[in-house]
């Protein structure tokens, strides 16, 4: 695993005048399962898409020492990086396996999609191991339950190597056993990799978070364990409006 994580300093974005992202810095560690927490509006999303490239910033990103900023999404993407979104974009008419494998072969041309294979690559067989998803892996991505898509998703992500998976609310929707489920496979999947998660269920970041990042209007309010940040009189200001 490279040495050094996650950097961003000073990071700004700007929608017509209004300052969506206010000087972030941020440091992840490599294999940390870091959750961003904060109100609506606190500038969640735009950080993620910011680091992501979807939308323009100032400062600075950098993974694995590289810097981020100023390079288009896709390439971006290439570096290890990858993201899921609250909905599961998923190929809902292949089977698991042949989603995990279209994955795998992403950026090698479209023919490696339509190859036949009798053996199963390697990355693709842990992926579906990782994601509990083996015994479905002949089933069409379709008829997934909604928590099993977003593990598919999870798995797709594997497949290409990303070292840094950005989660946009991955337990929306989730029944218990579902969310329970997905905060075991985080665990799993970070300590290799490198995993920031968005998200609104304090539950589920108390169960599972190794580290919490609070953000509200677009700054970084408090920073540390969950027990840290529950303690923070700033957050509970934030949260509780006492
Ligand atoms: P969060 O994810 O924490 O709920 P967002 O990052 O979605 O917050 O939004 C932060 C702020 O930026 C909000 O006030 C939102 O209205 C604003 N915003 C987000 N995207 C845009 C956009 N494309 N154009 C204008 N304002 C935006």
């Amino acid at each position: 695993m490279n040495g050094d994580g996650l950097t961003v300093r000073d990071l700004r974005v700007t929608f017509d005048g209004f300052t969506a992202v206010d000087g972030v810095d941020l440091d992840i560690r490599p294999g940390d399962l870091r959750f961003l927490i904060g109100p609506n509006g606190a500038g969640k999303t735009t950080l993620v898409d910011a680091i992501t490239g979807l939308v323009p910033s100032t400062g600075s990103v950098r993974f694995e020492g590289r810097e981020l900023r100023g390079r288009p999404v896709h390439r971006i993407a290439r570096l290890g990086i990858g993201r899921t979104f609250q909905t599961a974009t998923v190929f809902e008419e292949l089977t698991v396996l042949q989603n995990l494998d279209i994955a795998a072969g992403a950026g090698r041309g479209p023919l490696t999609l339509l190859r036949r294979r009798k053996e199963v690559p390697e990355p693709v067989t842990r992926a579906l191991e990782t994601t509990g998803l083996t015994g479905l892996r002949d089933r069409p991505a379709g008829a997934l339950a909604h928590g099993q898509k977003q593990w598919l998703e999870i798995g797709m992500l594997l497949v290409q190597d990303v070292r840094l998976l950005l989660l946009d609310e991955p337990v929306a929707g989730m029944s218990h056993d579902e969310r329970e489920a997905t905060g075991e496979l985080l665990r799993r999947v970070s300590g290799e990799r490198t995993v920031v998660v968005i998200e609104h269920d304090m539950d589920f970041v108390r169960s599972f978070a190794r580290s919490v990042t609070v953000l509200h209007a677009g700054r970084v309010l408090s920073e540390g364990s969950v027990a840290d940040v529950q303690a923070d009189a700033r957050v509970q200001e934030v949260y509780l409006g006492s």
